[in-house]
């Protein structure tokens, strides 16, 4: 990949709606403000787009609601058809989605490449599952009359999604939503709303409806998501962000009794036991740690490794985290970008300097690359001692601590001892520990000898505080989908 010129820069992000897209119009807020969008690599601004007021959102969610009936009758298949149109036209611009993708959150354009295919995916999949949506036909067990059940479309939905991948957590959204019928409103996070917005451009071009998918992008998402979310007119809401604010969410929408989806953060242990393949746990660890600059809900938090093998793994893992080049995410050879913002930065700086205070080894990196944007070394800190708080929290940064285990009963319990329940990954050889292991670990993912899980025909979602629900698979139709059952005699 070619390091891209300013020219090419400048021309995917003015080739980028910057409005407000309402009952199928493009629109300024009424406000009539704007919101800037940062390069985290730079800090200078991008470009610029509407900041939705209030009203604006309660116009979006008129524009979902008028629309709700007539979009339920719509044939399965048109509706499957705008997806895999959406997908192929995803696929086709993926080139300029990636580089705008990297402009606004910083990751290597290689990696926002592979997060557009990504994303994409789910509408393929999505365009399949829209013509799949089935109930059933039952004799009652009397023998007099029949048990009728169908599956209907929720309803109007408000997805909220987050800035760590603007396009995927967006199509894993919208994409079950159009499947199955259902309106929407998108609020993209404040700090990449380009990626949503080029996605919403693709989406008319593919035959979308007005009033289908309407986005609102703000800067205070409080003030439009509260008004929405006490509207008797939103049946759903499906939210992709942080523990913190997902509690917030739901304690507002237990008043309409809305259905909700919950994809909260994690806190994903990674155990290598003694019999493992050492240069495979290696290279899992290296995506399941660097993937998004460690900024991934699914990223590995902490590594818990087998006393025999420990040395080994960490002078290992060492070595390649060493080795990574971290620059501007749209140059040549750079591995490794910025985090999304200077909190975030000083958040993993804290975490690191609290592990090492309480004793624990910096084995590479532990500081803040100099110049400008949010750059962080990758890190790897050994022999972190037990109260350490980044084997509590979200690290979201490209720090790997490395911590051993004693025997399997050990690992497991390092690796449940948490309030999140996201993934957890495992590697062993021994097929009867794979086993007991994936059993005995409370998340709802596991990967076991791979260091990534995120696939879009598998149920993607965690348990404990990291939220319920679940997206993507043959299950994530079902959290757009109502049923109702219908008891008939004759
Ligand atoms: P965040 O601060 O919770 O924000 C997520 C989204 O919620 C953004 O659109 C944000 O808008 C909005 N938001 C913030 N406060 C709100 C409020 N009071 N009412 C309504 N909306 C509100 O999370 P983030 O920092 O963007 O994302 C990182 C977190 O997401 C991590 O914890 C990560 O683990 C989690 N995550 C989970 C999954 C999963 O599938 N489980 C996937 C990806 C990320 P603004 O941008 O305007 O603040």
């Amino acid at each position: 990949m070619a390091t891209s010129t300013r020219a090419a820069e400048k021309k995917v992000v003015e080739a980028t709606p910057n409005q407000l897209y309402i009952g199928g119009e493009w629109v300024d807020g009424t406000g009539r403000a704007t919101l800037d969008v940062e390069d985290p690599s730079t800090g200078d601004a991008i470009g610029s787009v509407a900041d939705a007021t209030p009203e604006d959102a309660l116009s979006a969610l008129e524009a979902a609601h008028a629309t709700q009936a007539e979009w339920a009758e719509w044939a399965p298949r048109e509706r499957g058809e705008i997806l895999r149109r959406a997908f192929e036209l995803m696929s086709e611009r993926a080139d300029d989605l990636a580089l705008l993708m990297t402009l606004e959150m910083g990751k290597p354009v290689a990696e926002s490449k592979a997060e557009i295919s990504y994303a994409a995916e789910f509408l393929r999949w999505m365009a399949e599952e829209a013509v799949r949506i089935a109930g059933r036909y039952q004799v009652n067990t009397t023998g007099k009359g029949r048990i009728l059940v169908m599956r209907q479309p929720v309803g109007p939905c408000y997805l909220i999604t987050p800035w760590n991948f603007p396009a995927a957590m967006a199509t894993r959204k919208i994409g079950p939503a159009i499947a199955a019928g259902c309106t929407m409103v998108l609020k993209p996070a404040s700090q990449t709303p380009f990626s949503a917005l080029a996605l919403t451009q693709i989406l008319i071009e593919c035959g979308l409806p007005a009033g289908v998918l309407n986005v609102i992008t703000s800067s205070s998402s409080s003030s439009v998501s509260e008004p929405l979310i006490a509207d008797s007119r939103l049946r759903k809401l499906s939210f992709t962000g942080s523990t913190e604010v997902g509690r917030k969410l739901v304690e507002q929408s237990a008043h309409q009794l809305l259905r909700v989806s919950m994809e909260l953060g994690g806190n994903a242990p990674f155990l290598i036991f003694d019999d493992a393949d050492l240069d495979a746990a290696v290279e899992g660890a290296m995506i399941a740690k660097m993937r998004n600059i460690g900024e991934a809900c699914t990223a590995a938090n902490r590594f818990h490794v087998a006393e025999t093998v420990q040395e080994s793994f960490v002078e290992r893992l060492a070595e390649r985290m060493g080795s990574l080049k971290v620059g501007r995410g749209t140059e040549k050879g750079i591995d490794v970008g910025p985090l999304i913002d200077s909190d975030q930065r000083e958040k993993v700086q804290e975490l690191v300097t609290d592990a090492v205070d309480r004793g624990a080894k910096t084995v590479v990196g532990g500081e803040r690359v100099d110049g400008g944007g949010y750059f962080y070394s990758p890190t790897v800190l050994s022999d972190i001692p037990d109260d350490a708080r980044l084997l509590k929290e979200e690290i979201f940064g490209p720090v790997a601590p490395v911590k051993s285990f004693e025997d399997e009963a050990d690992a497991i319990r390092w690796a449940n001892d948490t309030e999140f329940g996201l993934v957890a990954y495992v590697y062993t050889r021994d097929l009867g520990r794979a086993f007991r292991v994936m059993e005995g670990l409370e998340y709802g993912m596991v990967g076991v000898n791979q260091g990534i899980v995120s696939n879009p025909a598998a149920p993607f979602g965690g348990v404990k505080h990291s939220g319920f629900g679940r997206e993507g698979g043959f299950e994530g139709i079902n959290e757009y989908l109502e049923t109702k059952y219908c008891a008939v005699t004759f």
